[in-house]
């Protein structure tokens, strides 16, 4: 658990748009143990409300004003924003979903927070926003060319961020997540989405009878052993980055964006090897074609996060982060 280092973050009150998914509930949880008073907005569309494991939970929908102006009258130090679509293929496939809840109703939040008085805003961004790898480690610096409409609709936010910033100072970070994972390592949380979409999580389902096999998406990329390659982020490091990154904005850093993993790339053949170690399991794959849409590679560089918030992942080998997500797993599946 993180140490409590700034005496005012007790008081600090924090509302948490998406508290009840996968990263926020995470979230929400370390504020609640930070000593921060949390309220979650959720309209569990696809959270869970038995997730929200601390503060008040409020069912709603972040793109309805009158949700909006009733929660934010309640007065706030700060919003995080974790309500996202974020699949890309199902971005192709209905790019309006996207742009309507990732683009339309976080401008309808921001605007509401600026009416409110509320000016400090935590992000969840993406390392999809810097489409095809021009080099690698991706840092900050790199293109941001989107090759697909959900990473399209977080770099307009992340635009639309630095406008209000110049404009009304609005200050903000963004997060850019390259591939998070994990769970908690207290065992109450972990992921839990429906349908599940993620290499980690879907293995260790194969592992644990849950499902059939693993499916390998492409064996002929250029990489070593031909999959592709990822950085996996633990959640509790991701959520540590939102944390100093909150202490940042409230001590009057201005607005910053940050690539957030952890430097190393491990294939989809490498993540399969390794969770059959952690598990014990054999993991059955069947080789498929390439998903549209994916990178042979995405390495963060995540150097400025170390050197301007001091963040320091605390989980960062790949097997704590599948021995984690394993041990949430094995409870999903004796459920
Ligand atoms: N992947 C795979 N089989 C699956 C799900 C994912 O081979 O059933 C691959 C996917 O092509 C990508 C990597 O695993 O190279 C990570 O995918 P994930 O959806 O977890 O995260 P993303 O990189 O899309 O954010």
């Amino acid at each position: 658990m993180l140490k409590i280092d700034t005496p005012k973050a007790s008081s600090w009150k924090i509302l948490v748009i998406g508290g009840a998914g996968y990263i926020g509930s995470h979230m929400v949880k370390m504020l609640g143990q930070l000593g921060c008073r949390v309220t979650t907005l959720d309209d569990l569309s696809s959270g869970h409300r038995d997730a929200v494991l601390c503060g008040e939970f409020i069912q709603g929908n972040f793109g309805d004003r009158a949700i909006l102006n009733a929660v934010l009258s309640r007065g706030f130090d700060a919003v995080m924003h974790f309500a996202s679509l974020i699949q890309v293929g199902e971005s192709v496939q209905s790019p309006d979903k996207y742009y309507r809840n990732n683009v339309t109703y976080t401008l309808v939040l921001l605007d509401a927070m600026r009416q409110h008085g509320v000016k400090k805003f935590i992000f969840s961004s993406t390392a999809a926003t810097f489409g095809e790898p021009q080099y690698s480690p991706i840092d900050e610096q790199h293109p941001q060319q989107p090759i697909n409409p959900y990473g399209r609709t977080k770099l307009m936010v992340e635009q639309a961020l630095g406008d209000y910033d110049r404009a009304y100072e609005f200050k903000s970070v963004c997060l850019r997540y390259f591939n998070a994972a994990g769970a908690d390592p207290e065992g109450q949380l972990g992921e839990r989405h429906d349908p599940e979409t993620h290499l980690i999580p879907l293995v260790l389902q194969a592992a644990s009878g849950r499902r059939r096999h693993i499916s390998v998406f492409g064996r002929d990329y250029e990489t070593p052993d031909g999959t592709c390659i990822r950085d996996y982020i633990h959640i509790q490091d991701l959520c540590s980055a939102h944390w100093l990154a909150l202490k940042s904005l409230m001590n009057g850093a201005d607005s910053q964006a940050y690539n957030l993993g952890n430097g190393n790339g491990f294939s989809v053949q490498g993540v399969i090897d390794t969770a059959e170690i952690v598990t014990g399991c054999k993991i059955p794959i069947v080789n498929g074609p390439r998903r549209a849409g994916d990178p042979a590679s995405l390495v963060a560089d995540s150097r400025l996060a170390q050197e301007k918030l001091g963040w320091k992942p605390q989980y960062a080998e790949l097997a704590t982060i599948i021995k984690d997500a394993w041990n949430w797993e094995t409870r999903l599946a004796s459920r």
